[in-house]
């Protein structure tokens, strides 16, 4: 292989393609090999195939392949949610462990609306599956207001915009699909940018001409992210 980096968008060699193709290849099957490693694990464990030579399944893993029980249940957990939701790795698998398989269906359908493209990226699930954990959200014991509302229109858009896609391939030159699609996208991060997100770290929440804050004594999201950047 020619160690000269390609630009962006340049052609391949026929000798490239194959390589390409051969790495490919390795990555699919080694992928696959993931999964197939999490349901023979499963396997042994709920049938006890262990029995004979071990006491335990968590010593059958630890003895026989040095693999600690924590890490043998949680691939298996990842196996569940990929026979659950079509995931394609292990980084999507653990942002919907700990859910139930009818939340997973809704975290999957939810980051399907979120990413608005035609591939669910395990960013879009983390980001789904709060959705899904924080619920209507809770009172909150520092003060900070309740996001309940925040959360439920930034999932109520999120809906619209998986609903939208169904436009996409509709014929009508009346309709600004470009226009209606970012939009939606925008009133979402508008929203998503002013949730309660802590309390103010320059006040502690207890100065009402605080800069920072606004003499609110809390941050939004995306203050919050900024913040942290300079005041920690
Ligand atoms: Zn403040």
């Amino acid at each position: 292989m020619s160690e000269i980096k390609k630009s962006h968008g340049g052609p391949l060699s026929s000798e490239e393609q194959v390589e390409l193709v051969r790495c490919e290849r390795i990555i699919r099957d080694n992928l696959q090999t993931f999964w197939d490693v999490g349901e023979a694990l499963l396997c042994v464990r709920e049938n006890r195939l262990y029995i004979e030579t071990h006491r335990s399944f968590e010593a059958w893993c630890q003895e026989k392949w040095d693999i600690p029980r924590k890490s043998a249940d949680r691939h298996i957990a990842a196996f569940k949610v990929k026979s659950n939701v079509p995931i394609l790795n292990e980084a999507q698998a653990r942002e919907m462990i700990g859910m139930n398989p009818e939340e997973q269906k809704e975290a999957w359908e939810m980051a399907e609306g979120i990413g608005g493209g035609d591939r669910v990226t395990a960013r879009d699930l983390h980001e789904a599956a709060d959705i899904i954990r924080k619920g209507l959200g809770e009172p909150d014991k520092y003060g900070i207001p309740s996001d309940e509302l925040y959360l439920t229109m930034k999932a109520s858009l999120t809906q619209c915009l998986m609903l939208f896609k169904r436009f996409e391939n509709l014929e009508n030159p009346w309709l600004n699909k470009a226009f209606v699609s970012n939009w939606l996208k925008n009133v979402r991060t508008a929203i998503s940018d002013a949730k309660p997100e802590r309390v103010c770290p320059k006040c502690k929440g207890s100065d009402a001409n605080c800069q920072l804050c606004k003499g609110m004594g809390w941050l939004s999201k995306l203050m919050s992210d900024s913040a942290k950047r300079t005041h920690g």
